[in-house]
């Protein structure tokens, strides 16, 4: 196995990421010239409710968890966004992952607004029962600002089908009837939609492509490092592969595995759920996390959780193109260093808006009650991803800013003329 090169030093520490986003929603308003009021209504969410609750344990103990849910801004549609169960979570993260949401949603010009739940545990040292005990509740907890015409939960980070299935239910039970539209991300059988839970990382991978054919690159001999082995790193990685990249290195929470020859992203995928992890892979030598991100690639997909490119290490990452497939995974100042040395960022609001667009479809058919086959989902996903890439191109190009500036103009700009239109109640 070859020399693995390029290590990274010290990772991230972010004080606040929503006053990052405030920060960028700021200037980009300035530079729009987009009203004092407006603006401001941007820097704040809309609702946020902290709920403390409790849970009974399998060994007969209770235990207290504390959750948020955000709704950032409804002015284009209903709150929609993600639930995450991780220990780190706070309402700080939770908000910034809201505000992104509106952003993201306006990007893809799809009619919602922006919104996110999450809760403080650890999923992977819960039992089933203990996970169902406590999605029921927190669902009950939030069920005064949950709903299929006003705030939309989908999954995230360490939440799932099964997971939407429960809240899905719950919220059901308390009205009476079954209540399809209330999350998405559901299974098949409840009126999930066929390609949703691969939707994010074809996004993804879509967004490659295109910036790959603008970049002149050959996607069919690029090599790809992939930060964040879950959901959206594990199906980006598949497409890329299938597209004939050389996936040289992934990695999850626990470390990360490489081969300059290329992974087999099917035969890791069979070892992470064998071991619950990528390490130990045979075909593969451990690296750090650190190590990933410094490796000389031609593209680079973060897909683990925000904060992760910072300015310690930004000067070292040799990507051509970065991938946000995480939701904020580039600080402010990374951002300036990457734009300097000329690397290529797919935004997060653009590169990871797949798994929305496939929401909204859920929605759609759910609302309908008329499902589509896999092909239409994915033809339809196509289609708005291609369009979306080739706006926020436009942007970029017209105005001479980076793609995450096009990006943030384009939404803000949608955001702004609903609020306009609208107008100020009473
Ligand atoms: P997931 O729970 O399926 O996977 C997350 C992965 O990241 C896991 O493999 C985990 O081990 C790994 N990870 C955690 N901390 C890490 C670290 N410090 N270094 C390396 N790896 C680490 O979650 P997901 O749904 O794939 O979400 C990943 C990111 O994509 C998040 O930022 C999420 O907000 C964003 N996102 C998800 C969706 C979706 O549809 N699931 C949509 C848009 C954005």
């Amino acid at each position: 196995m070859a020399e693995k090169k390029g290590a990274t030093a010290e990772l991230c520490e972010v004080t606040s990421h929503f006053e990052e986003v405030r920060n960028r929603i700021d200037s980009i308003c300035r530079k729009m010239h987009i009203d004092d009021g407006i603006t401001a209504k941007l820097r704040y969410c809309k609702r946020e409710l902290t709920v403390n609750f409790p849970v009974k344990m399998d060994n007969g103990t209770i235990r207290i968890f504390t959750g948020y849910q955000v709704e950032h801004n409804t002015d284009r549609g209903p709150g929609k966004g993600g639930i995450r169960y991780h220990p780190d979570v706070n309402l700080d993260e939770t908000k910034a992952l809201a505000a992104w949401m509106t952003l993201k949603c306006a990007v893809v010009n799809v009619p919602f607004g922006g919104s996110k739940g999450s809760v403080a545990c650890n999923p992977k040292k819960m039992s089933i029962n203990e996970l169902e005990r406590l999605t029921r509740r927190y669902a009950s907890e939030i069920s005064i600002i949950i709903g299929p015409e006003s705030n939309i939960p989908a999954p995230d980070v360490g939440t799932n089908p099964q997971i939407m299935a429960w809240i899905m239910d719950t919220y059901s039970m308390n009205r009476g009837y079954s209540v399809l539209g209330v999350v998405t991300g559901k299974p098949l059988e409840i009126g999930g939609s066929k390609g949703r839970f691969g939707a994010t990382g074809r996004g993804c991978a879509i967004c490659s492509q295109l910036a790959a054919k603008h970049l002149g690159m050959s996607l069919d001999k690029a090599t790809v490092a992939v930060q964040g082995f879950g959901n959206v790193g594990s199906t980006t990685a598949g497409l890329l592969s299938g597209y004939g990249s050389r996936i040289i290195a992934v990695s999850d929470s626990s470390g990360g595995i490489y081969n300059p020859k290329g992974l087999d992203i099917k035969n890791l995928l069979r070892h992470k759920k064998e071991t619950g992890s990528v390490i130990g892979f045979k075909d593969g030598d451990n690296i750090t996390n650190a190590e990933l991100l410094g490796l000389e690639c031609d593209i680079l997909v973060p897909a683990a959780l925000e904060g992760t490119l910072c300015a310690p290490n930004a000067s070292s990452i040799k990507a051509k193109m970065i991938v946000e497939g995480a939701n904020g995974p580039t600080t402010v100042e990374a951002d300036r260093i990457l734009s300097e040395k000329g690397t290529l960022v797919i935004p997060d609001i653009l590169a990871n808006a797949g798994g929305v667009v496939v929401s909204y479809f859920e929605w759609v058919q759910g609302t309908q009650s008329f499902f589509w086959c896999e092909d239409e989902v994915n033809s339809r996903l196509q289609e708005i991803m291609d369009n979306a890439f080739h706006e926020v191109l436009e942007v970029s190009q017209r105005e001479k800013v980076s793609m995450r500036d096009a990006a943030y103009m384009l939404a803000i700009d949608r955001i702004a003329r609903a609020i306009q239109i609208r107008g100020i109640f009473p």
